[in-house]
């Protein structure tokens, strides 16, 4: 077997071993067809099996009800931020923001080239080391939307419950949790999620739409950056990104086989709890950066006393086969992710390393 790297990288990220020698067995020819699913058109049964079945597979984890529709995009969530406000935006409403740090910081900025944007609340101020509660967040009454990033990987914070916004649609940017956890898809209007960290590799982004927000555009948009195009030919345009929704489709039935996202989120929990639990019990060696309420389950940042210990920290884990433990250049420190595919035994093997590396450096 291929010796496996402890992958802790924030995004691509660990893929389950299982759905890589999945994808291998069928790489060369897929089902008998005599080639390869990449070779093949997308407007053929054999693909269109993989497509179709991939969106059954969706609605059924993650309990999409009447009334969405599902589709498989191009151009990252960071398409989004932009097709977001190109679509739901009209004169005289605002597209109205949480801005939580990194990701959301980029939503609001493609936003306010579309219409008019509002900010329901920032945390900015706590250098974005939480997310609001729900009562700091302030909603003009003329939104078009509010929208928030379910968890920000870079501060690792992360909304444990969502806002109640009773008739405002609420937009979801839930590209580092989607199927990480149990989910109400009813309490927003829209989620959109790149594939790259709970899903499968990059290259598709996942949008779930209810379907009285998808209509005519009040400004001028590209064909291809209106939701109604998609929607209408089932994400079936023009060529999608067919091997990336492949592997989606693998790593749904990895999660199907798993427990689903019931079980996901408790092997989620379970692994962040370890992690937390070696920062808090380090006595204040290892510092956790998140606030207590708002730590995320999918990427535990944490620092050392210092940055040459954090560079140390770096350098002893490479050594003993972590991977992408450094924190995001923007912040410094250091970060695990560990998103679905992250095994628990890989979490205990960074908790010993942590302890051992305490021991030496302490
Ligand atoms: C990773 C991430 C993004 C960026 O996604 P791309 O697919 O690279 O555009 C956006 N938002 C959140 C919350 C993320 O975690």
């Amino acid at each position: 077997m291929a010796s496996r790297a402890y992958n802790f990288n924030a995004g691509p990220a660990a893929l389950p071993l299982e759905v890589l020698q999945q994808a291998q067995e069928q790489f060369v020819e897929f089902e008998g067809t005599g080639m390869s699913l990449m070779e093949m058109s997308h407007r053929g049964e054999s693909y269109e099996g993989v497509h179709f079945e991939t969106e059954k597979l969706l609605r059924e984890l993650l309990a999409i009800p009447e009334g969405y529709k599902v589709l498989f995009l191009q151009g990252g969530a960071s398409t989004q931020f932009a097709m977001v406000p190109m679509n739901l935006l009209a004169p005289g409403k605002k597209g109205v923001y949480v801005n939580t740090g990194n990701w959301a910081t980029k939503a609001i900025k493609e936003a306010k080239m579309f219409g008019e944007v509002a900010i329901a609340a920032s945390t900015g101020a706590d250098d974005f080391m939480r997310v609001p509660s729900p009562g700091e967040l302030v909603i003009p009454s003329d939104a078009a939307y509010v929208h928030l990033t379910s968890n920000e990987t870079i501060g690792g914070t992360q909304w444990k419950d969502y806002p109640d916004l009773d008739s405002v649609p609420l937009i979801g940017d839930l590209s580092s949790d989607i199927l990480s956890r149990s989910l109400n898809v009813s309490q927003f209007g829209m989620i959109y999620a790149g594939a790259q960290k709970n899903l499968g590799p990059s290259g598709v982004t996942i949008v779930i739409i209810r379907e009285d927000l998808i209509g005519q555009p009040s400004m001028p948009v590209p064909t291809m950056l209106q939701y109604t195009t998609h929607v209408k030919s089932d994400s079936l345009y023009n060529t999608p990104p067919t091997f990336a929704i492949y592997m989606v489709n693998l790593m749904l039935k990895w999660i199907k086989n798993n427990g689903g996202a019931a079980a996901m989120q408790r092997v989620n929990q379970e692994k962040a709890e370890l992690l937390y639990g070696a920062i808090d019990g380090s006595g204040g060696f290892y510092r956790g950066c998140a606030q207590l309420g708002s730590r995320s389950n999918m990427n535990v940042t944490f620092r050392l006393e210092n940055e040459d210990l954090n560079k140390r920290f770096v350098k002893d884990s490479e050594a003993a086969g972590f991977v992408g433990l450094k924190g995001h250049r923007d912040v410094g420190g250091l970060r695990a992710s560990i998103y679905n595919a992250v095994p628990v035994d890989n979490v205990q093997a960074l908790v010993k390393f942590m302890y051992s590396f305490k021991q030496q450096n302490g």
